[in-house]
């Protein structure tokens, strides 16, 4: 990996919740590299406009999903056109009740979208790899790249928030504990900052538990 990847975080996610139920707020980061430009998970239904924006400005070149849960894939309905990876343990899990916030209904027209398989190490562009990352799910997949002399991760789920990396204590129960565990520890060898699932970025060796900071766009 190299040092010339930039990223925007398109949409920072929500750490908190409220008393029943969840904000369904995830981080959603445009990641550039060269003349390729690859988002990774689409946020929330709420952030529709500015995703479709994206779209309508040819600023998306490939869509990456860290995993099913509905509020990472809401917006996959606009990517007809454009290259969406995905982990196949992921696509499964459509057709499995094990997991409430799978977004079961993308299984009646998950066949409309450009299908690309993810696979551990993969590179998705010259300076952006694939990291298989299960644990919060099964197929679960994070992106690793070098920014300013940083390795990032961005993470989706597998770290929520700096709480949660920090404390241990996770507010969902994972698909299985035992692969999370496995997964935390790969990522704390392996890198320096963590963008977050539901949070803003924070330094492996200084993780602050910031509050939520809601961005206009
Ligand atoms: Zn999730």
């Amino acid at each position: 990996m190299k040092n010339n990847v930039s990223f925007d975080i398109i949409s920072e996610g929500v750490n908190k919740r409220p008393i029943c139920g969840a904000f369904g707020f995830s981080t959603s980061i445009l990641l550039h590299d060269g003349d390729k430009h690859i988002l990774f998970d689409t946020g929330s239904y709420g952030i529709r406009n500015k995703i479709k924006e994206l779209i309508e400005n040819n600023a998306i070149s490939c869509l990456v999903l860290s995993h099913l849960h509905f509020d990472h894939c809401a917006n996959i309905d606009l990517f007809k056109n454009i290259p969406i990876y995905v982990s196949k343990r992921e696509l499964e899990s459509l057709n499995e009740d094990k997991d409430i916030n799978t977004y079961k209904a993308l299984g009646f027209f998950i066949n409309m979208f450009d299908l690309q398989f993810l696979s551990d190490s993969m590179q998705i562009s010259p300076n952006v790899k694939a990291f298989y990352t299960p644990g919060h799910t099964a197929g679960h997949f994070s992106l690793g790249f070098e920014c300013e002399g940083k390795k990032i991760i961005a993470a989706g789920d597998a770290v929520k928030s700096a709480m949660e990396y920090t404390s241990g204590e996770l507010v969902t129960k994972p698909f299985d504990m035992i692969s999370l565990k496995k997964t935390i520890d790969l990522i704390k060898n392996n890198f320096d900052v963590i963008i977050p699932g539901h949070q803003s970025p924070f330094s492996i060796s200084n993780p602050i538990d910031k509050d939520v900071i809601l961005t206009s766009f």
